[in-house]
Parts: C-alpha cells; structure tokens; sequence
C-alpha cells in the first residue's frame, strides 16, 4: 500500500510535459518563418513561424488551407447549411475519414525483493523488472477495402506487468496490431476534443487564426510522453524519499542511474515523432510498422547492490506509453474513376457494366460515397476496379459540393473515365469543365477515355460528333464511346475501352514506381 502511496506522488511531481502542442487564438507578428512543401504532394505547403523552442503552424495550412474539410473531419454537424437528410446520409456513408485515438502501454514497475531460504533470513536484493508495455503497430493490408468503419475509435495497449521476486521480470504488454487499408494518409492531430472548443460555431470562417505550437524536427513532430523526469521515477520500501535523497550512497547510484535515464529518454524522442505530412501508406508493409513504443518497464532492485548499497530497498517505476490522435483518410485507388457532372449518367453506367449497385436518382449528389464496382470484362483479362466518384460542379477544386474531398479519389487511379450527357445542350463545354476542375496536375500521365452518356437523347447523334471531333483534334491519344445505360447498348464496346484504359493505366503507374524506387 505504501508503495503504492508513494508511487502516485511520485508520478505527479515527476510529470515533465502535460502535452505535445498547445493551440493559440492569435500569434505574434513579425516572427520569422520558413515553408516546407509535402515532396509527394507539392500542393500542400506548411509555412512554419519559428519561435526560440517550439514552432507554430496555422491550423489551416496543416489542413490544407481547407477549412470545409476541417469541419468534417472534427465536428461533420457543424455545417448546417446542407439539408438534414443528406447529413444523415453523409454520416451514414462518408466514412472514409477517420480519428483514431493511440496508447501505448505503460512499463511495470521494478520490483523490491530479497533472496529467502531456510538458512538465510534476508539475502541479496532478487526483485525483477518490470515489463516492457504493449506497442502499438500498423499494417498495410489490401483487403479490397473501401471504408474505414471497421477500424476502433480507440487502441489501448496493455501496460508491462510488475517485475517480482526470484529475479523474475514482469510480462511484456501485449502489442497491437492495427490492420490499415491501403491508400490510407495518416496524419497526427490534436486532440479532437480540445480542438472542436477552437472551431465550433466558425463554420464557413477560415481557420487562419488557430495556430498549433508544436515541437517541429527535420519535418517530423516531436510528441512527448508523460514520464518520469531522468533521475526520478524512484519506489521506495521502508523509508521515506527525503531519507535516501539525503544519503551519499544513493545520490552517487543516481548520477549512474540517472545516465541510464537519459539514454532512455533519448531512445523515446527518436521514437515519439510522426512526419508533419503524414505517413502515405502506398505499399503493402512486409512487416508491422511501429506507430506509438511502449515504456520501458523499470528496474527491480537486483541492479542496485554495489559495495556500499548491501540491501537497496528501492527500484525504478516504468517508464510511461504515448497516447496520441491520428487523423486517417483513405483514398481509394481504382483503377478508372468516373468524373462527370451530377446526373450525369455515372451511377446508371457502373450499374450497367458491374455488379456493384450503386444508387441511381434524380437528385444531385445522390451518390456522397464513391462506390467502387469490380469488372470481369472478359475471363481472360484481368479484373479492374472503376469508382462512381460523386459529381464535380464548377468550383469543386476549391471545394465547392465537397469537390475536393471527391477529387481525393481520383488522384491515384492510373486511368480517368470522364462521363459526359449528351443530353446537355453543349457536352464539350461541359467537358472541359471537368477538365478544369480535375487540373491538368490530377490527369498527368492518365489514359483517358470519354463516355457519351444517354445517347438515346442526343439531337440526332450531332451532340456526339461535335464532341468526337473535339476530342480528336484536341486530345490525340483520347478515347471516346456513346452508350446507353438502361438499355445497355454499347456497354460492351465500352467496357472492351475501359477494360483497356484501366490496363494502361496500371502498368504506367508501375513504370512510374519502379522509376522512383530505382
Ligand atoms: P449520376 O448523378 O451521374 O450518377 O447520374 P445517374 O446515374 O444517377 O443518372 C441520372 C438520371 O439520368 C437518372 O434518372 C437516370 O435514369 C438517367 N439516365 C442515366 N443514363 C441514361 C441514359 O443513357 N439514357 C436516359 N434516357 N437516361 C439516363
Ligand atoms: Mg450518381
């Protein structure tokens, strides 16, 4: 029970940091600052303000200057200018961004225990370390998984077992392994409940002014884990702290112990930094990858007999796990995505050249999940995958309709399918729309193939060939199709199209790979 007192003081006044980041209102002018640029997405910059021991990082620039997309991830009820019933399908299906709360185990504590037998009534110190807590690791798996729904809102790692006497360490946490969807960013975030008190009632507003103050290293985060100072973080048996703190015996065995401290403490902080742009799980991992160590259990009082310490009734508590919050957004990879104006005729498409069943109405933004539909085109061609990405209107690439979240999806299918009506009084106009929305940076070394909707209500087939020739005199390496979904006509002339842009696509992505590995 004494122990057990003591440890609880002592864990109170050894805490070094309470927490990794503080968030501010307002920051200080004139404060020097540099800009970093993600390398895999130059799009996204961070402009980093510098102050003497920590760095300061506008919430929206950490975001992507996308406040929308803020408020969805941390607070989805805010925005209120979008009816109830789409949000509550948008609560129901759009899933793929996820915050998950990490922790690591902590260590047992060491133990206090002297040998015992028939003979000797007291014998040298025999009292174990603690265990070592629970890791918590990741692993890219590909189970054609298209959601993130399935994943916990909250990972705990067992702490390490106390050590014991015999010279008997305590059992190690056990570890966890979180299976992670490839295509998923991982990202740190703050904690998501302290952060909605910053951005309720700013919907719409920008977040320019929110500021996280972080420790910022070779563009990594430094977390910090609540542990013991090095030098601390000591149990005592029989006496009082003040009593061993005054001794010589033991001010000398802490200047050695407190060096074995600081080595751990230093073995963490290597640990404890995730990179300030995430971790793009884009390859399957051979083996787990560590997300949040474990503390190190403590030391039993076996290592503290030395020749003027002959019954050292003290020993080390654990070191203390990490428990931080991921944000985890998954963008799907499908080979094709489907891009056109809502109504466009995607859904009815994928309906009528797979087995998916996607949702065919009236309404726009009927479709506020992307769906993805795997196509057997033929029995000796490989499948592929083709996603029914929710419509693109005018302004999406600044977000517009959740444009942005939508255009995530595309970005890393190897092919593009835009899907124009012809029902539309001017289709080419409508293309070139998409185009602009999409960004020629989103189409680089695409395939692309054009799908005519609703052939049924072209004006007589002359929409269709004002589109043909445009294409073929402006995108030379362009495909394009007419169909008619619910009737199915052409549908297998352009799943032959599709089946072979999503071919191209794919071995282009792999060339494009094996460059950058090489
Ligand atoms: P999305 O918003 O692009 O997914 O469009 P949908 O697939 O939901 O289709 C919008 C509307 O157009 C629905 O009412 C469909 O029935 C209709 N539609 C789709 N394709 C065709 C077509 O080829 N011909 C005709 N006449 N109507 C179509
Ligand atoms: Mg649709």
């Amino acid at each position: 029970m004494k122990n057990i007192r003591l440890l609880q003081r002592y864990r109170l006044h050894t805490s070094t940091r309470l927490s990794n980041y503080s968030l501010h209102n307002s920051i200080p002018q004139d404060l020097p600052t540099t800009t970093i640029s993600n390398p895999k997405n130059e799009e996204q910059i961070i402009k980093i303000s510098q102050l003497p021991n920590s760095r300061l990082i506008s919430i929206s620039d950490y975001f992507s200057g996308n406040s929308n997309h803020l408020h969805h991830v941390f607070y989805s009820n805010l925005i209120q200018n979008r009816s109830r019933r789409a949000l509550k399908i948008e609560k129901k299906k759009f899933i793929d961004l996820k915050t998950i709360k990490l922790s690591s185990g902590n260590g047992g504590n060491g133990s206090i225990s002297f040998f015992k037998d028939n003979l000797k009534s007291f014998g040298p110190p025999d009292g174990g370390d603690g265990g070592n807590g629970g890791n918590i690791y990741f692993n890219v798996v590909d189970k054609n998984l298209n959601s993130l729904h399935y994943l916990n809102k909250k990972y705990i790692a067992k702490s390490g077992e106390n050590g014991k006497r015999g010279q008997l360490d305590g059992k190690n946490g056990e570890d966890i392994i979180i299976d992670i969807p490839l295509g998923t960013i991982i990202r740190w975030i703050p904690d998501p409940l302290e952060f909605k008190k910053y951005i309720t009632n700013r919907e719409g507003q920008s977040l320019d002014d929110i500021f996280m103050e972080l420790e910022i290293k070779d563009n990594k985060i430094q977390l910090n884990r609540n542990s013991y100072k090095s030098g601390e973080g000591w149990l005592y048996r029989d006496n009082e702290p003040e009593y061993y703190h005054e001794k010589e015996f033991f001010q000398e065995l802490n200047t050695k112990v407190l060096k074995y401290d600081e080595e751990l403490e230093f073995e963490e902080q290597q640990q404890d930094q995730f990179p300030l742009f995430g971790i793009d799980c884009d390859e399957l991992t051979e083996k787990p990858i560590l997300f949040l160590k474990g503390g190190k259990g403590g030391l039993g009082n076996m290592h503290f007999l030395t020749s003027n310490i002959r019954n050292p009734k003290f020993c080390k508590i654990g070191r203390s796990g990490i428990t931080e919050n991921f944000l985890l957004e998954l963008k799907l990879i499908a080979d094709l995505g489907l891009i056109g104006l809502p109504n466009a005729g995607k859904s009815s498409l994928l309906r009528a050249i797979s087995n998916a069943k996607p949702r065919v109405g009236h309404w726009e933004f009927t479709t506020l999940q992307p769906t993805i539909g795997t196509i057997q085109y033929k029995f000796d061609t490989p499948p592929f995958t083709v996603a029914d990405i929710p419509g693109i209107i005018k302004g999406a690439s600044e977000n517009k309709g959740m444009g942005l979240d939508f255009l995530r999806h595309i970005e890393r299918s190897g092919g593009m399918c835009f899907v124009v009506s012809l029902e539309s009084e001017d289709p080419t106009a409508d293309l070139n729309l998409l185009i602009n929305e999409v960004g020629s940076k989103r189409m680089e070394n695409k395939k692309v193939l054009v799908v005519a909707t609703k052939a049924d209500l072209s004006n007589e087939g002359e929409n269709f060939k004002i589109l043909k020739n445009y294409i073929e005199t402006k995108f030379k390496d362009w495909k394009i199709v007419p169909v008619c979904a619910p009737r199915g006509e052409n549908i297998d002339k352009c799943l032959q199209l599709m089946s072979e842009t999503a071919e191209k696509g794919r071995s282009n992505l792999k060339e494009e790979n094996t460059v950058n590995n090489l």
